[in-house]
């Protein structure tokens, strides 16, 4: 498979071939973090964020670029850029009334 159009964060993609697009699904660094309230002490849950994006084709540039959410590697969520900001003000403002 040739991809001709990967964003400029790109380090890996996913050819979904059961796909009947055949898409291609762009994928940035993982940010990762190891959660200390896991339902298991003894096995962490860990989240997971990395910039995502889909190419209809896989020669087709990709579309809007979301921020992919897991937790220890099962479906998550998608948010847009905006999401993703406001998501990340409700939680500073939250965290800062915690620690009251
Ligand atoms: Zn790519």
């Amino acid at each position: 498979m040739t991809i001709l159009c990967c964003p400029s964060w790109c380090v890996g993609h996913t050819a979904l071939p059961e796909d009947p697009l055949d898409g291609v699904m762009h994928y940035g660094p993982p940010a990762v973090l190891e959660l200390s309230r896991s339902a298991r002490p003894d096995v962490p849950d860990v989240l997971t964020v990395r910039l995502a994006a889909w190419s209809e084709t896989a020669s087709d540039c990709p579309g809007r670029t979301h921020l992919d959410v897991s937790i220890s590697g099962k479906d998550g969520f998608d948010l847009s850029p905006h999401e993703a900001r406001e998501l990340a003000a409700v939680l500073q403002s939250q965290s800062v009334q915690a620690e009251i």
